[in-house]
């Protein structure tokens, strides 16, 4: 599936391909600032399934 994160420090919309449903413990690193940040916690919507 894949996901669309925010970036909690520069708002930035990034998309994040998984092929895990559980979310728990993973993490992102920000493309466009380099903060690394909880998928779980700043996801805005699934894209495909
Ligand atoms: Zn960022």
């Amino acid at each position: 599936m894949i996901l669309l994160l925010l970036c909690p420090k520069c708002k930035n919309k990034m998309k994040y391909q998984t092929t895990d449903i559980y979310l728990t413990g993973k993490r992102k690193k920000c493309v466009y600032c380099g903060n690394s940040f909880k998928v779980k916690d700043n996801k805005i919507e699934k894209i495909k399934p």
